[in-house]
């Protein structure tokens, strides 16, 4: 006996298209007992109460027994496993003191006994163990499979564990299935659940069967019309922009797209009666399988080409499969892989309850478009299982990243209660609009928007953001099929400039990279945090850069308000570079008469080198706007889209608070303009000690700026440097956060 990593993975795709839980724990423990070798494998799940362990499923003792076998956490074999957090393995199970015999389950025959815990985040959830025949303990390949099972298995056990589906006293009604991911926006919201199916997955096999022959012809010929426009608008903007080598990659796609192979080999799967998805995969997969078997590297690389070409055809389909939209006055609640600007764009956005990805991350573009349009969003919720429960009446709670699919009425009043609060407070909120963002203690904090839709303008200035602090440039880039061009991007950024003159724009240069990719310039990396990410992408792609240079200059025509921000900045050579670049387009762009001016020039703070650096780094720019968002992943190694540690990640961590608290003193001493432009600009909590440490410039999305507004005008800021010396204390950011969670609830929040 010695199963691979394929039968359990097999297991694994078995237990996710299982009904229920409970169906999903009889295959867990029925294919461990056949894998096994052995007669008996049962799982014993922690109560909701966490005082006992309770048979939750068995193959081979009595299901009779199953629920009814409840043993207290420190009791039994099974007590001795979860006690210890570690394995037992035992020839002879009666003779070990801690042995206890359960004559219901009818476990008397077998002797040969092994047991491994369930942990998922060092937290006990259960206990998996198997009885067998033989005289002597389970062999060490036995341990270490059951061991390895059991951590793969603790993800999804933890989900049934904790929705409580497994205890037979439950009612029926009350069943629920609750999944975490990484809070993205905040607010809660309630609505149907729509797949949003535009993300492609190779790897699995579509729907086989298709309407008529003729529709899916229409929709194959439709897809493939679409693309190779697509990749032909894209390919005339872009070419004067990029490497020969790179722009050349359009006219391969555009071969290969009209490669006889493709289009005859899907046309003839359609005609023996298949979809158009499934034909344009089968035939694209066995094409790149032939050019990956080639010896030659070029020729072996355009199988990847094959495969993209495919998900941009079956995208296109995709599209086209759920134009079936749901009554446009129902609540939704849109959830996909990944959802993309474009897809919240297909729906009216008064239907929109929120945004769930199962991929995804906070900082993505999609979660910061939801955050500007105040829409409650979860990303990362990775055991979601969309298609199963699409349709089903959901919440979300974007405050606590939580999902609940068919939550029971009572829960669902509660919500409604809390989204209704949420609502009256934001409506009390409005009166402050046009005030001050001033202390009881007259400290002044000029609030700024972020930005990057022209969308999102208007709720800037309706909110009473003195300007914009972050414009996010990549946004526009982001919503177009290819690059946009200079005359493209000087329209977009004009129009932000000119409403809101007089007052400072912040257009930050392109930051794609990381979190952020393009659709149309997609490049995998193997740590893209640390890789080609903003000013060191876009320098190397100068013509990119001075395109836009050139438009921002040229929409900044006749205003004094443009002032020019650039991402990821970590070498002080970056900064001559980009001075460079301002300079030579400024010349340019007067010599052919078009009058333009040199903007103030900024960096943002993001990594920890151009904090150490500020000193050296003064001379050359006019101000400084902090990225916490990245700023704290930097210092903190933490990826905050990476579920397994984003509860690392925490604005408030001791290092953090450090840090910015160097950064503001150095910008006093050097006289260098500071704002804080991430997102712990918009967290009440985080904002009290912000401004203790003496930050007077924020720039926060548009709809959190009232209640920030509000909170500044409750507080003294004599208080709040009392706090800040109390949390300077504190050893962790648990600490730090009970400090602050009491001064909000003494202010009301
Ligand atoms: C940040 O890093 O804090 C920031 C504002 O930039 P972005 O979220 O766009 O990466
Ligand atoms: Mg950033």
């Amino acid at each position: 006996m010695q199963p691979s990593l394929a039968t359990l993975t097999t297991l694994v795709q078995e237990i996710s298209g299982a009904e229920n839980a409970m169906s999903a724990m009889q295959i867990i423990v029925a294919r461990l007992s056949l894998l096994m070798d052995v007669p008996v494998c049962s799982l014993y799940l922690k109560s909701p109460s966490r005082a006992k362990l309770i048979l939750a499923a068995t193959q081979g003792l009595s299901t009779s027994s199953v629920g009814k076998i409840k043993l207290r956490l420190d009791e039994g074999l099974v007590g001795v496993i979860a006690s210890t957090k570690h394995p037992l393995n035992l020839a002879d199970a009666p003779t070990h003191d801690n042995f206890v015999f359960f004559p219901k389950a009818h476990e008397t025959p077998y002797r040969q006994f092994m047991g491994v815990p369930l942990i998922y985040f060092r937290q006990l959830i259960g206990v998996i163990v198997v009885q067998g025949t033989e005289t002597e303990p389970f062999s060490q390949e036995a341990e270490a499979f059951l061991t390895t099972i059991a951590s793969q298995l603790a993800a999804t056990l933890y989900n049934i564990q904790r929705s409580g589906e497994w205890i037979p006293s439950r009612k029926p009604g009350k069943l629920y299935k609750r999944f975490n991911g990484v809070v993205s926006s905040s607010g809660v919201g309630i609505g149907e659940l729509i797949h949003i199916n535009t993300h492609i997955d190779l790897q699995k096999e579509p729907e086989k069967t298709g309407g008529q022959v003729t529709e899916e012809l229409t929709i194959f010929e439709a897809a493939m019309e679409k693309v190779i426009k697509d990749l032909e608008q894209g390919s005339n903007r872009i070419k004067k922009d990029l490497p020969e080598d790179i722009a050349s990659l359009f006219s391969v796609y555009r071969m290969m797209l009209e490669s006889p192979e493709l289009r005859q080999g899907t046309t003839k799967h359609i005609q023996q009666g298949n979809s158009a998805m499934w034909s344009v995969r089968q035939t694209s997969l066995a094409l790149a399988d032939v050019f990956e078997m080639a010896e030659d590297p070029y020729m072996k690389a355009r199988g990847e080409d094959v495969r993209h070409i495919a998900i941009k055809l079956m995208t296109q389909m995709a599209k086209r499969e759920r134009s079936v939209s749901p009554d446009k006055n129902k609540a939704i609640i849109l959830a996909g892989e990944l959802i993309s600007i474009a897809d919240l764009s297909e729906y009216n956005s008064d239907q929109i309850q929120g945004v769930i990805c199962t991929s995804g991350s906070a900082l993505s573009h999609t979660s910061i478009v939801a955050n500007a349009l105040g829409l409650p969003a979860v990303m990362g919720v990775s055991d979601l299982d969309i298609k199963r429960y699409a349709h089903q009446l959901t919440v979300i709670d974007g405050n606590r990243g939580e999902v609940i699919i068919s939550p029971p009425a009572e829960m669902i009043r509660e919500y409604r209660q809390l989204e209704k609060n949420e609502q009256e407070f934001n409506k009390a909120l409005a009166k402050y609009k046009d005030l001050p963002a001033v202390t009881l203690d007259g400290f002044h904090v000029t609030l700024h928007t972020n930005t990057g839709l022209l969308a999102d303008v208007s709720p800037g200035l309706r909110n009473g953001a003195e300007g914009i602090g972050l414009y996010r440039s990549e946004i526009p880039f982001m919503v177009h099929d290819s690059f946009p061009t200079e005359e493209e991007q000087y329209h977009v950024y004009k129009e932000v400039i000119d409403a809101y003159s007089p007052r400072p724009v912040s257009m930050r240069t392109l930051d794609i990279g990381g979190d952020k990719q393009l659709p149309y310039f997609e490049f995998k990396e193997e740590n893209p945090y640390l890789g080609w990410r903003g000013i060191r992408f876009t320098l190397d792609n100068t013509a990119l850069q001075v395109t836009q240079i050139r438009a921002m200059l040229r929409a900044a025509h006749g205003r004094e308000n443009l002032q020019i921000l650039i991402p990821m900045v970590s070498r002080i050579e970056e900064i001559k570079a980009i001075k460079e670049l301002i300079k030579q387009s400024l010349a340019e762009l007067n010599k052919e008469g078009k009058q333009v001016t040199k903007p103030k020039l900024g960096i943002m703070i993001e990594v920890p080198s151009a904090m150490l650096l500020l000193d050296k780094i003064a001379p050359y720019i006019d101000f400084v706007s902090i990225g916490s968002n990245d700023l704290t992943q930097y210092l903190l190694a933490v990826d905050r889209n990476n579920p397994k540690v984003s509860r690392l990640f925490n604005n408030l961590h001791p290092a953090v608070l450090v840090a910015l608290q160097m950064i503001r003193s150095k910008c006093s001493e050097l006289n260098l303009s500071v704002s804080l432009c991430g997102e712990m600009a918009a967290d009440p909590a985080s904002v009290l000690l912000l401004i203790a440490m003496g930050f007077d410039r924020l720039s926060l999305s548009a709809h959190k700026i009232p209640k920030i507004k509000w909170l500044i005008r409750q507080v003294n800021r004599a208080d709040l440097l009392k706090i800040l010396v109390k949390a300077n204390a504190a050893e962790d950011e648990a600490e730090i956060h009970k400090i602050l969670q009491k001064k909000l609830k003494e202010l009301g929040l």
